[in-house]
């Protein structure tokens, strides 16, 4: 009887050491977080004065006053 509550405990510990490397596995196995500018994020939207077109800052053209634009062609119709 005294063996059979030993292996009981050696079971339990084997179980609860298996469990906590698997849990390590998975946090070292886990990619690293993804870059601010991946897609699918929320971006800062900006808007254009012309035609008030709302596009992401990234894709927006700006103009030597720091106007940003949607398109080279409202850029220019801008500064005419
Ligand atoms: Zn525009």
């Amino acid at each position: 009887m005294k063996y059979l509550v030993l292996i009981a405990v050696l079971v339990v510990v084997y179980l609860l050491w298996r469990s906590q490397q698997r849990r390590r596995d998975l946090g070292a196995s886990r990619p690293a977080a993804p870059p601010a500018a991946s897609p699918g994020l929320p971006q800062d939207m900006v808007k254009c004065p012309v035609c008030a077109l709302h596009l992401p800052r990234n894709e927006a053209l700006a103009d030597p006053h720091g106007r940003l634009f949607c398109s080279p062609e409202h850029r220019a119709s801008a500064n005419r």
